[in-house]
This record gives structure tokens, C-alpha cells and sequence, in this order.
């Protein structure tokens, strides 16, 4: 019997969702404006657990996928007190300059970069001790091939809407046509990831989905 077979899960995700999280003043602003204006970043489950994560490596050098307005870059920079240097790559110009205007009045260390990810990762020469991704899921795996020779030796990845709102974990057959696609994807990035012996990898359900990936290299 499953632990869960007597529970429905949306119970236990609703419990979970609606845990109490702290914003700072700076914070709440972004996120109102998040909110009114349909932009989507991190849930406050996958804040709080980015937020411990962070505490316990205390990465200095940080890399993040998928800007969008600069809420989680700002947050990550916030929880460590700005004793870290964080590029974050954006691909839609408008979320960039929202992004670029926030970042200025945070006065953190970071560096936003306007392009896709697939280029701009490229161009990076530096290691990176912790790296966020949470940008277009179709592109997961080449996202992870990029950042892996640019990630330091005890480096981290945490990655964002691995679960497609559940999609990925049904059998195929049992996915809305429109959405196999990235339900396949997702399910043989995931088979990548678990078929590498250098990765230690665990799958949650909070937000979307998170994975992370400490790196033994
Ligand atoms: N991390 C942000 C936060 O929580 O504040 C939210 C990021 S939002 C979920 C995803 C963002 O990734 C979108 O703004 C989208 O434009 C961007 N994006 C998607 N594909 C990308 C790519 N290939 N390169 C760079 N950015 C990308």
C-alpha cells in the first residue's frame, strides 16, 4: 500500500502551498506586480525551499535561467544577505528591462543578460557554485549539457517545473495530445539525469516540480 493511497495529493499540495512565507517589503512589491500583471515566478514552496538550500551552500557564484521580472534573482541575492555574484539570463525584452530596473533599485550583484539561454550560455567563461533553472522546459536537457562543464566541482542545480503540473508522471497515453510533447521530453530528461552516476538526484513535489542535482565530478 502506498503511503499516499488514503489522501488525496491536491490536499496534501494545497497544505504544503499555503504554508505561511515571509516577504520583505522590496519583495512583496515585485511579487504584487507578479501578480497583477500575470507574470509567472517561483511559488513561495519553491522560495522557502530555494531559500534553505541557499543558507545551507552559501554559493557565491550563482547562474539563473529564465529571469523574468528579477523576483527570484532578487530574492536569492536577499536571502544571502548580496555576498553573492548572480548572472541571470532572460530571453523576452520587455521581462529584461522590467528586470534591469528592479535589479538597479536592489543595489544587489546582478547581472542581467538579455538572449536565449542556449546562446548566452555559450559565452559564459566562469564557474558557477549554484545555477537556477526555471526557463522554457522544452529545452531542459541542452540547458543541463551547457551549464555542466561551467559548474564547479561541488556545484548545485535546481530546476523548476520538472513535474508539468503532474502530466510528466501519467503514462503517456494518458496525457492530453497537446501536451506529449513536452510530457515525453521532461520524462526522458528525467531518465538522463537518473542514468548519470555523477549526479545525486532528488525529484519534489512543491511548486512544478523542483529537482536537484549536487554534482560529484
Ligand atoms: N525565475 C523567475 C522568477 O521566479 O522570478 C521566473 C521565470 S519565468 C517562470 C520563465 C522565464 O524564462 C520567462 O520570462 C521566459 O521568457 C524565460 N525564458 C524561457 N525560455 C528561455 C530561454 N531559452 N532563454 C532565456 N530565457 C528564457
Amino acid at each position: 500500500m502506498n503511503k499516499f493511497d488514503n489522501i488525496d495529493y491536491k490536499v496534501i499540495d494545497d497544505f504544503i502551498s499555503n504554508l505561511p512565507f515571509t516577504k520583505s517589503e522590496s519583495m512583496l512589491e515585485i511579487y504584487n506586480y507578479a501578480m497583477e500583471n500575470n507574470v509567472p515566478i517561483i511559488k513561495d514552496d519553491v522560495a522557502s525551499f530555494l531559500q534553505n538550500m541557499l543558507l545551507s551552500k552559501k554559493p557565491k557564484r550563482i547562474l539563473e535561467l529564465g529571469t523574468a521580472i528579477g523576483y527570484s534573482s532578487i530574492f536569492m541575492a536577499e536571502v544571502l544577505s548580496g555576498n553573492c555574484e548572480i548572472d541571470t539570463i532572460e530571453k523576452n525584452y520587455n521581462m529584461y528591462e522590467i528586470a534591469k530596473k528592479n535589479i538597479d533599485n536592489s543595489n544587489y550583484k546582478i547581472n542581467p543578460i538579455f538572449g536565449d539561454a542556449i546562446d548566452e550560455l555559450t559565452k559564459l567563461d566562469k564557474n558557477y557554485d549554484f545555477v537556477f533553472i526555471d526557463a522554457a522546459k522544452g529545452h531542459y536537457r541542452e540547458f543541463f549539457d551547457l551549464i555542466y562543464p561551467i559548474l564547479s566541482d561541488d556545484g548545485i542545480i535546481i530546476s523548476d517545473n520538472m513535474l508539468h503540473k503532474g502530466l510528466v508522471c501519467l503514462s503517456l497515453e494518458d496525457v492530453p495530445r497537446r501536451q506529449r510533447t513536452i510530457a515525453r521530453n521532461m520524462k526522458s530528461f528525467i531518465e538522463y539525469i537518473y542514468d548519470n552516476p555523477q549526479l545525486k538526484t532528488s525529484l519534489i513535489p512543491i511548486g512544478d516540480g523542483v529537482m536537484i542535482n549536487n554534482v560529484i565530478k
